[in-house]
């Protein structure tokens, strides 16, 4: 290649180098993966440095992706923000401990090795202990102040808590990472596709997305999270080693990272990072890699850094899992509310420790941008290492037998001219008594976040559906004996324990009720906030947008303007409120929420230590129920503590509370205690 067209390789790499950053840091919204835009960055930096002569001053390769937005104030880090330098080779890894060795002349170098979480930078400021600033990544030294939606994380305190071992420093500004866990990215996900509208790609996109919000309230309805990591500047000094710090972190009651792995020398970071590779998936966020950190404090200041990177960390990620396989036909799944859904059903390949069949086409629009045919070879991904998708074709292996997939013009299940809604990018089938929608209403109905119906699984529904039994909620609750014993597999048994479940639904918390109806947009946090505001189904049916939203302001905390819409919507459909009078008449009196007053010394003077994942509730949520009856939470287990709530996995805490002879409940137990029947 000759030097001009060496010159307009590079400029034309930096444009879309360019607007890759302007999609990914601004708008939140890639269009290629993270690994291919490396890529593309690398090249740049392999030219850049071939002819340094044509590398421009505001190269992306030399500076920090700007993340920063119109419509919020600028704040000025007092240390810069920096990125990380990356490599996806383990060469690469080991030559930068080489080039560390060389600097201070000895091999026993110590690092510390964390996960990388792919959320988005933030940078907290606490003065003495106190919470005062949140601000953004920015372009690294100054970023956007996004204090009060950062307020609303629940998990990160707004004062620190008192340390023994080292009081709160005057300032000190804390960096880490905001991100949403893999569940609430799947939670928000089906929502959206329930509601017709696009999914978000994977959770560090919606997470950055959320974050940017102008309203604080809008981000209280996701919930994100926190972990931290890196200091920033601090007076006075708190911390001489990286892992003195993360041991500060935790003292203080700041949520970190689950596991950080100290390490001596290549080889020691090596098993590291090797160790984390093993761990990774188990975590609750995403993790795109591993960050290696010197960990003395000293060696971190005399190593120094350029422009964009420190020189005393390095970034090793990990290459996306793929696998190719073929498409073998794409089929249309029918959810709840109607919308249609293409699936391509592959032929079976392992991909992350997994079997995957079928992979999610999103809608036609997809299906048409990629290009996507029945019969083509096809690279599909874990998305943010949850559902798997299709990322691209494999062109070179298309054959004229690759047929462009026509979407159906009629509902595959009952042959309903389908239609697009306004503004939607989803296909729906508008008949409310198409069997794949009574089906899918039905077992979210029964399902253990709404009216927990024991013995109601999937083939049982596909049964009263397809009897004609069930056409609408309500009828679930008139099923006769006689006719459910014919359906032969059914023993008597079994019969009278699903009729008893059935009955005693009908006195289910409001809340499930709510949840159960499928609105959409509201889910288990949103459907006992309403149930708790409303106190009964028909005050909520009756409710106008003005009880949810006045002068622009949430009038119920949590439900913002998109759900108190998809709310009011909801009941304004006729057929919709004769469900609700339907299912009055069918019996069902669900049970408002306890009021606060004459719950709140039901479990006073009582300490709880929580651990493990429970079955329907989140810590958080169980925290906030034992707290309003009066009850303590603490985080460490002792002689003292009343109670250990164990959930699946549950950690050492579990351990202790046996080895100290406390008692151990689970969930449900929990939920006896709260409606005050529980053991003492
Ligand atoms: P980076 O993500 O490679 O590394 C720096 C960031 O890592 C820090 O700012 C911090 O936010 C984060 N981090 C997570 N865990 C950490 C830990 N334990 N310790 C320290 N930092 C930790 O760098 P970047 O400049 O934020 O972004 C570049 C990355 O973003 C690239 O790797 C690229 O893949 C991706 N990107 C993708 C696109 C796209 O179009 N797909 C565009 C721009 C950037």
């Amino acid at each position: 290649m000759n030097p001009a067209e060496a010159q307009s390789q590079m400029a034309a790499l930096r444009a879309q180098v360019a607007r890759h950053d302007e999609l990914y840091y601004r708008q939140a919204q890639p269009v290629v993966s993270d690994f291919d835009y490396d890529r593309l960055k690398r090249e740049l930096a392999d030219w850049e440095r071939q002819f340094p002569q044509w590398a421009t001053p505001d190269s992306p390769t030399t500076q920090v992706g700007d993340d920063r937005l119109a419509g919020f104030v600028t704040y000025r880090h007092r240390q810069p923000m920096q990125s990380l330098d990356n490599t996806y080779s383990e060469i690469e890894l080991r030559a930068f401990h080489q080039r560390l060795v060389k600097l201070f002349g000895r091999e026993d170098l110590d690092y510390v090795v964390e996960p990388k979480i792919d959320g988005l930078a933030v940078s907290v400021t606490y003065e003495n202990g106190q919470l005062v600033k949140a601000v953004t990544r920015g372009n690294g030294v100054a970023g956007d102040d996004i204090t009060n939606n950062v307020k609303t994380i629940y998990s990160l305190p707004h004062q620190l808590r008192a340390s023994a071992q080292q009081p709160w420093p005057e300032m000190i500004e804390i960096r880490g990472e905001i991100f949403l866990t893999l569940a609430e990215f799947q939670r928000i996900n089906q929502a959206r596709e329930e509601a017709g509208e696009p999914l978000y790609a994977n959770p560090r996109n919606l997470a950055a997305g959320t974050i940017k919000q102008l309203d604080p309230k809008e981000v209280a309805q996701r919930k994100l999270e926190i972990v931290l990591y890196g200091l920033g500047f601090c007076r006075p000094a708190v911390a001489d080693s990286q892992l003195n710090f993360h041991a500060l972190v935790k003292q203080w009651g700041l949520p970190t990272v689950e596991r950080y792995w100290p390490a001596r020398g290549a080889d020691g970071i090596w098993s590291a990072v090797s160790a984390l590779d093993a761990l990774r998936h188990s975590f609750a966020y995403g993790t795109d890699g591993a960050v290696v950190k010197l960990n003395s404090l000293g060696l971190q200041r005399e190593a120094g850094e350029t422009a964009k990177a420190p020189r005393w960390a390095i970034a090793y990620k990990f290459e996306p899992e793929q696998a190719e396989t073929r498409i073998n036909a794409i089929t249309v799944q029918v959810g709840r509310t109607g919308v249609l859904t293409p699936v391509a059903e592959l032929a079976p390949v392992l991909l992350a420790g997994s079997t995957v069949a079928r992979a999610t086409l999103h809608n036609q629009a997809e299906i048409a941008r990629k290009d996507i045919r029945v019969g083509d070879w096809v690279m599909v991904e874990k998305a943010g290492e949850v559902i798997p998708a299709v990322v691209a074709v494999n062109l070179k292996k298309r054959t004229p037998e690759c047929q462009i997939y026509q979407f159906p013009t009629h509902c595959p299940i009952c042959l309903t001219a389908t239609i697009q809604l306004e503004e939607e990018v989803a296909l729906r089938c508008p008949n409310l008594n198409c069997p794949a929608q009574v089906r899918r209403r039905l077992a979210h109905f029964v399902s253990k976040a709404c009216l927990d119906i024991d013995g109601l699984g999937e083939a049982m529904i596909d049964d009263l559906v397809a009897q004609g039994w069930v056409k609408e909620l309500p009828d679930l609750f008139k099923l006769q004996r006689e006719n459910l014993l014919t359906l032969g597999k059914s023993v008597e048994k079994s019969t009278d324990k699903l009729l008893a479940a059935i009955a005693a639904s009908q006195h289910c918390e409001l809340w499930r009720l709510i949840h159960g109806l499928g609105i959409p947009h509201v889910g288990v946090a949103a459907s006992k906030d309403l149930a708790t505001h409303f106190r009964a189904m028909e005050a909520l049916a009756d409710a106008q947008l003005e009880n949810f939203i006045l002068n622009k302001k949430s009038v119920i905390e949590g439900i913002g303007e998109t759900m108190a819409r998809a709310i009011t919507g909801y009941f304004k459909e006729p057929r919709n409120r004769a469900m609700i009078t339907a299912l009055a008449q069918a019996g069902v009196r669900p049970q408002a929420p306890i009021p606060r007053a004459a719950a709140s010394s039901l479990l006073a003077g009582k300490t709880f230590v929580l651990t493990g994942t429970l079955p329907q509730l989140t810590r958080e949520e169980a925290a906030a129920q034992i707290e309003a009856a009066g009850g303590k939470v603490s985080s460490s287990v002792s002689k003292k503590t009343s109670y250990v709530l164990a959930g699946a996995e549950a950690g050492s805490k579990l351990d202790k509370a046996k080895e100290l002879g406390v008692l151990v409940i689970d969930e449900a137990e929990l939920r006896r205690l709260l409606a005050g029947n529980g053991s003492p």
